[in-house]
């Protein structure tokens, strides 16, 4: 949804920072992130399968996303509705097809959430899984995606909360993911984007860790810059337990002449 209004704006800009930590329990890392900061293209990506397949099919997750906005700018919103979907979609073939293919991979997938910004004034958001995207707009966070999760679905009837949710044995349960089935429904947002705006993608490694409100008030704290707030989400993390590899981007949308200001 983007107004005549956004158009006439003054062109927008952003900086980003982002991170990932393996955690304090696990030895490897299958998360994955990939920031192309030109494109204005930022994705993350937590992979699963045994045999170090999880971190192979979150790097490909990363790399379709990467490789299907090659052309950068789209003409227009509605291409890059096309090509960011059609991204997500490939990645799914192409780990699914490289999973076939290698035992050792066999059953590999991955959850994906890439957000893609527009010079224009627009955001968009493509996701499957449960990492997750959050956009802060005059210090109020909200939550752009759903987490495809079978807790989630127990949420959405009312059979529990967000904290039980959060805190249940089966919470990592995913009912979406890439490379799991030859078609995958992929959720895509997308909204105008505004001077101020703040973005945040993360790996369940940073929800699963910490409570709702607790995360809500890190990432409203507009006084903390972009790598600052993405050193102390996954801190925060760890100290809680570390349980999973976790993962932050955190990309703050600017007005053109403030980005040149950041960068003279
Ligand atoms: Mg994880």
């Amino acid at each position: 949804m983007v107004t005549d209004a956004a158009r006439l704006t003054e062109h927008m800009a952003w900086r980003f920072g982002a991170g990932s930590d393996v955690g304090r329990i696990r030895t490897q890392n299958e998360d994955a992130y990939g920031a192309d900061e030109p494109k204005g293209l930022f994705v993350v990506a937590d992979g699963m399968g045994g045999h170090a397949a999880g971190e192979v099919a979150s790097g490909l997750a990363v790399r379709c996303a990467t490789e299907g906005l090659a052309v950068f700018p789209p003409a227009s919103l509605e291409e890059a509705r096309d090509r960011l979907r059609e991204a997500i979609a490939d990645a799914n073939q192409v780990i699914l097809i490289e999973g076939q293919a290698d035992p050792d991979r066999s059953g590999m997938g991955t959850t994906t959430t890439a957000l893609l910004l527009s010079p224009d004034g627009w955001w968009m958001v493509g996701h499957v899984g449960d990492s997750r995207a959050y956009l802060v707009r005059d210090g109020v966070p909200s939550q752009i995606t759903e987490d495809h999760t079978y807790v989630q679905e127990l949420v959405n009837q009312g059979r529990i909360s967000d904290e039980e949710a959060r805190l249940h044995p089966r919470s990592s349960l995913l009912t979406r993911a890439l490379g799991t089935g030859a078609q995958v429904s992929i959720d895509m947002f997308e909204g105008e984007l505004r001077a101020g705006d703040r973005f945040v993608l993360a790996s369940d490694g940073l929800m699963s860790m910490l409570p709702e409100d607790v995360i809500r008030e890190l990432i409203s704290d507009s006084e903390c810059a972009a790598d600052e707030l993405v050193t102390r989400l996954i801190d925060a993390a760890n100290e809680a337990g570390g349980h999973d590899n976790v993962t932050v981007l955190v990309v703050d949308a600017v007005t053109e002449s403030e980005g040149d200001d950041a960068t003279a």
